[in-house]
């Protein structure tokens, strides 16, 4: 028997995250019937997400970005500087955005910007929303079944497991997934400060991680932490006074005076990659299809970049969102980017733990390549950006010379 679904029939979207949010206010510009199940996260997420031009670019397209930029700081330099006591350093690293003829890398957005702009979208965007969990999935040949928690049952061409790192609806397709911990902790607190942060972001590498500040409006700044999970709680327990004293010590005072005005919160690090990206007519996206440290501002610009990927691949003509050619053609347009960032972002992450002293020496003299070559800087700013983009870069201005 043949399909006789169309793009009139439902496609769930399983989570109100970010990306789930984002998700079904996209689709719901293209496809006539979205159904968001979830519920919206409270209002207490203390972290910032930095989010690069391309997935800012993608916000703005979608009619989302005018409203979240007056809450939002520009980030136009990133610095990589050696914070730890070893006997190999590594040079300090200035990226530009001006280098790569870009006004800004990026903004820097409170989450519970993000939250209630999104979520205020989603009331206007024409899909339905159940605040409620998704409680059971059953895909047959032309469709899937979904329950909720509320007792609401649908018939869904497709669903979106945007539904976070534990995704039910991921398990539901039998994908399953590799998972890992680190041993870190991530700190998160924003401050404000003395001196102007001139829209730089400073990176210091240390032994237990990056310790990352990045700009927001005015003389503040958000700060991700990333250390022992002893070393974090030792901070958890500290004054505002005195963790803001440790924050100025730890930026040798660059930014001045610190103050802290968001209370720190912690977040365990893990990594998780599953076994494919779509199957049985469920589309991964978000933390459901990978999880890794807060490392370069990867994980929520990879989940714009998973949203951006439906829409390319969803085929519009009235044919089954299911079938095997969108699946298969998601899996081959997700897996590189995915694979290749997780992949990137781990082992950029255990070579700052790593005491092992030729490693020290690999991470330095990356550092230094990159601080001496300014087409290679070019070339991997580019690329953190956007996959493909430095090389895309590379061989048009290499035609050029010819
Ligand atoms: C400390 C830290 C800093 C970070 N900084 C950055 C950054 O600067 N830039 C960047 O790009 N990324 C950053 N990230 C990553 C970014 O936060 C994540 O990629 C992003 O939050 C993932 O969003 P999500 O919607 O996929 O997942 P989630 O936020 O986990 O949302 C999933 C939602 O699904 C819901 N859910 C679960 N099960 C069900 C169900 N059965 N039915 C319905 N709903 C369900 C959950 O309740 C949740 O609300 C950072 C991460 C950390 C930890």
């Amino acid at each position: 028997m043949t399909s006789s679904r169309t793009r009139t029939d439902p496609i769930v979207v399983a989570g109100a995250g970010h990306v789930g949010l984002i998700a079904a206010i996209a689709l719901a510009q293209t496809f006539d019937d979205i159904i968001s199940i979830g519920v919206v996260p409270e209002a207490t997420d203390k972290r910032t997400t930095a989010l690069m031009m391309p997935a800012i670019k993608f916000l703005e397209t979608i009619g989302l970005w005018k409203d979240i930029v007056p809450h939002a700081a520009p980030i136009t330099t990133m610095r990589i500087l050696d914070g730890t006591s070893r006997l190999i350093r590594s040079p300090a690293v200035t990226f530009a955005a001006n280098e790569i003829d870009e006004p800004a890398f990026g903004y820097n957005i409170p989450n519970t910007t993000l939250t209630s702009v999104l979520s205020g979208a989603l009331e206007h965007s024409g899909a339905r929303h159940v605040a409620a969990s998704a409680t059971h999935y059953h895909a047959t040949e032309n469709a899937i079944s979904v329950e909720a928690s509320d007792g609401s049952m649908f018939t869904a061409n497709i669903v979106i497991a945007a539904d976070g790192r534990s995704s039910l609806a991921r398990e539901a397709a039998g994908i399953s997934a590799r998972t890992w911990s680190y041993g870190q902790t991530a700190i998160v607190l924003s401050f404000s400060h003395t001196r102007d942060h001139h829209d730089i972001s400073t990176e210091f590498h240390t032994e237990h991680g990056p310790f990352t500040q990045v700009p927001l409006p005015g003389r503040r700044s958000s700060l991700v932490w990333v250390t022992t999970p002893a070393h974090a709680t030792e901070l958890l327990e500290l004054t505002h006074d005195q963790l803001a004293l440790r924050v100025e010590e730890r930026m040798q005072s660059m930014l001045g005076a610190v103050t802290i005005d968001v209370d720190p919160q912690s977040w365990p690090l893990s990594g998780l990659v599953p076994t494919s990206f779509a199957r049985n007519r469920v589309f991964l996206a978000g933390e459901s299809a990978h999880v890794f440290p807060p490392i370069g501002a990867q994980g929520l610009n990879l989940g714009v970049r998973d949203v951006e990927t439906l829409l390319e691949t969803l085929p519009n003509d009235g044919s089954d969102l299911g079938a095997q050619r969108a699946i298969s053609t998601y899996n081959r347009k997700r897996s590189p980017d995915i694979i290749a960032r997780t992949g990137a972002v781990d082992a950029l992450n255990r070579s700052l733990l790593s005491d092992f002293l030729p490693v020290q020496m690999v991470r330095s003299g990356g550092l230094e390549l990159l601080r001496a070559f300014s087409p290679l800087r070019g070339f991997v700013m580019r690329e953190g950006l956007r996959p493909g983009s430095g090389f895309r870069f590379t061989r048009k201005h290499a035609a050029q010379e010819h």
